[in-house]
C-alpha cells in the first residue's frame, strides 16, 4: 500500500517534468535552465507554484502575476503519469519491472503529447525509450520482437507507400512498433496494432473530413498500453481465435 502511495506521488512530480520536457524538447530548449516561468509574462514561479496538480488547482488554472490562463494540459499529464506509475507498480512482479515500466509508458506519454501539438517526434526520446523497452523482458526475447515487429513495419510501410504513392508513415512509428515489439513480443505486438487501429478509424473519420492529418503514435501507445495491462485476457482471446 505505502509502495502504491509512494509511486503515485513520484508519478505526480514527474508528470509535472514530463510537462517542461513537452513543452522545451520541441524547441530544442535545456530542460534545467531557465527555471520555470510563466509563458506569458515569464516571470519566474514561486516554489508553491510548483507543486504538481494542487498549484493548478489552487491558481484555478490562471497564472498568479499576469492571469492568463495556464493550460489543462498541465493537471491532465501529470494525473496520466500518475495513473501509469500506479498501474506499473500493480502489473509489475519486481521493483525493477515497474521502474523500468513507468519509465517507458512516462516517455510514450511524452511522445504521444509532443506528437499530437507539434506534429515531430524527437529521437532524443524515442530512442532512450526504444532501449528502456528491451529490459522490458529477458533481453534476448525484447530483441527478438523489436526487430521482427520493426522489420514488419518497414515492409508494411514500403507497401502502403507504392499503393497510395507517398510517403506512409514516419521513421517514428517503426521505432513505437520496435517499442511494442520489445514490450509485448511478437503475437501480443500485433493485437496491440491492431487495437491503435481500431481505436484511432473513429477519430481518423472524424478529422480527416477536416483535412487534418492524425499523429499515430498516441494511437500506438494506447494500443500496447491496453494490450500490456490485459494480457492475459488477451492472449485466452488469441488462443480460441488461432
Ligand atoms: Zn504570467
Amino acid at each position: 500500500m505505502i509502495e502504491i502511495l509512494l509511486f503515485a506521488v513520484i508519478g505526480l512530480c514527474v508528470g509535472s517534468f514530463l510537462n517542461v520536457v513537452i513543452i522545451r524538447v520541441p524547441k530544442g530548449e535545456s530542460i534545467a535552465f531557465p527555471s520555470s516561468h510563466c509563458l506569458s509574462c515569464n516571470t519566474p514561479l514561486k516554489w508553491y507554484h510548483n507543486i504538481p496538480l494542487f498549484s493548478w488547482l489552487i491558481l484555478q488554472g490562471k497564472c498568479s502575476f499576469c492571469g492568463t490562463k495556464i493550460s489543462i494540459q498541465y493537471p491532465i499529464v501529470e494525473l496520466t503519469t500518475m495513473a501509469i506509475f500506479v498501474v506499473a507498480i500493480l502489473k509489475s512482479e519486481t521493483l525493477f519491472g515497474a521502474c523500468i515500466s513507468a519509465t517507458l509508458f512516462t516517455m510514450l506519454l511524452a511522445l504521444s503529447v509532443i506528437d499530437l501539438k507539434y506534429k515531430a517526434v524527437p529521437d532524443s526520446i524515442s530512442l532512450p525509450a526504444l532501449i528502456v523497452s528491451l529490459f522490458m523482458h529477458d533481453f534476448l526475447y525484447s530483441l527478438n520482437g523489436a526487430l521482427l515487429l520493426a522489420g514488419g513495419f518497414t515492409l508494411l510501410r514500403m507497401f502502403v507507400s507504392w499503393i497510395i504513392k507517398k510517403e506512409a508513415m514516419g521513421e517514428a512509428d517503426i521505432i513505437i512498433a520496435a517499442i511494442i515489439g520489445a514490450t509485448l513480443g511478437v503475437e501480443l505486438g500485433l493485437s496491440a496494432i491492431y487495437i491503435a487501429a481500431l481505436i484511432s478509424l473513429p477519430a481518423f473519420l472524424i478529422v480527416s473530413k477536416k483535412g487534418y492529418e492524425l499523429p499515430f503514435i498516441p494511437f500506438l501507445t494506447l494500443g500496447l498500453f491496453i494490450t500490456w495491462c490485459a494480457q492475459t485476457q488477451i492472449l485466452k482471446i488469441l488462443e480460441m481465435i488461432l
